[in-house]
């Protein structure tokens, strides 16, 4: 029988052990932030952002579903819909757990995690038959604080009862913030590189863009041997048209004419303001001759839509002038291609304009 001293000594033994367990449990999930830290600072894609994260945490929790559900308010989007991880062996992965209408109404401000009591007679899950059938006994939610507001949800659920203690909740509110952020600065980086390529006035692609994009064409158009052609468009007296009417009629005019343009072309044709008030048209697998079909059927678009106050102009309407080139074999390079375009616009205005001529 042990005596009192014994006792004590026990009791010390056993708070230094506990103590010593939650000072590695401490150490165990400051290591894994600083991981998954290390882990998505460098990643640029959503979809592997969103996989590294559930790998990670998987290795941690070994829970049996995750779910990310951000909010309309989240400054990134995951497409399509909210991005689930199912590892229940039910289900499948276009289920999603439905929070209740008052969780979600209150989640902006929300900044602690939630525990989910499955026999709550109010739920915080809406399809508690899904919990069901997906044999999970315990959850939580834990909302993605950044700032001073949430922006989503990680919904977090397990086949095994698992109690959350307060240092794995505050842990977890940590992995969903890291979550957050990655997602947001992946997202904002493929903002600004789309933006990068394209031209602000008319949403079609910028020169540098269109340049890049010639280049590539022309190279496997060689090597497929398919062909390929270019068609540079330029509007008539538009100078004209902004000394009488004024920039911003101007800039009008150049959106309506980039919109008759796309409009005119297939999704596949690559279509981009050169700058000014021209613009560039690449067209794969079409030869010269189909060129100049499509080449005529912007012109005339153009030439029968109205614009304000184009009977002031020279040839009393708002006109275009294109040139178009093809892949010959004489022509040596994607530049020679384009100088030939540009050789065969110059004509056109000569000639009068309100035309298209083909690049000898
Ligand atoms: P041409 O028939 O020979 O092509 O004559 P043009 O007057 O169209 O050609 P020019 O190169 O002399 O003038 C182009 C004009 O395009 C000059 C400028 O006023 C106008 N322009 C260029 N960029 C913009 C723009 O971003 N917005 C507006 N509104 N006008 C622009
Ligand atoms: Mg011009
Ligand atoms: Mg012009």
């Amino acid at each position: 029988m042990a005596n009192s001293d014994d006792k004590e000594v026990n009791k010390d033994s056993r708070q230094g052990r506990s103590r010593f367990s939650a000072l590695e449990n401490e150490l165990a999930w400051t290591r894994f932030a600083f991981e998954l830290e290390e882990k998505l600072g460098t990643l640029q894609d959503n979809e592997v952002i969103l996989q590294t994260f559930s790998d990670h945490l998987k290795n941690r929790l070994g829970y049996d579903y995750l779910e990310i559900s951000l909010q309309g308010n989240a400054s990134c989007d995951i497409q399509p819909g909210d991005w689930v991880r199912n590892d229940t062996g039910y289900g499948g992965k276009l289920l999603s757990i439905i929070l209740s209408p008052e969780f979600l109404h209150g989640l902006r401000w929300r900044r602690r995690p939630m525990v989910v009591d499955l026999q709550d007679p109010n739920p915080l899950v809406k399809n508690p038959e899904l919990l069901r059938v997906m044999e999970v006994n315990s959850g939580i939610l834990v909302p993605m604080c950044l700032g001073n507001c949430s922006h989503g949800v990680m919904k977090l659920f397990f086949h095994d009862h698992i109690e959350f203690e307060a240092e794995a909740q505050k842990w977890l509110l940590t992995s969903a913030a890291i979550l957050y952020r990655s997602l947001r600065r992946s997202s904002q980086y493929l903002k600004a590189q789309k933006m990068a390529t394209i031209d602000g006035l008319t949403g079609l692609y910028n020169r540098r863009y269109i340049m890049e994009q010639l280049a590539k064409e022309f190279v496997r158009s060689r090597r497929y041997r398919n062909w390929l052609s270019l068609i540079i468009v330029d509007i008539d007296y538009f100078k004209h048209y902004n000394d009488t009417n004024g920039h911003l009629a101007g800039d009008r005019v150049l959106k309506r004419v980039a919109l008759a343009i796309r409009d005119s072309v297939r999704e596949i044709d690559l279509v981009a303001r050169w700058g000014g008030e021209e613009f560039v048209l690449l067209l794969p697998e079409i030869n010269g001759e189909n060129g100049m079909i499509v080449a005529e059927k912007i012109r005339r678009e153009v030439e029968s839509q109205r614009f304000k106050n184009e009977r002031k102009q020279p040839n009393h309407n708002l006109t275009i002038s294109l040139g178009v080139a093809q892949n010959s074999t004489d022509i040596k390079n994607h530049i020679d291609m384009f100088n030939r375009a540009d050789a065969a616009l110059y004509r056109a205005k000569l000639e009068g304009r309100n035309r298209c001529v083909f690049a000898k």
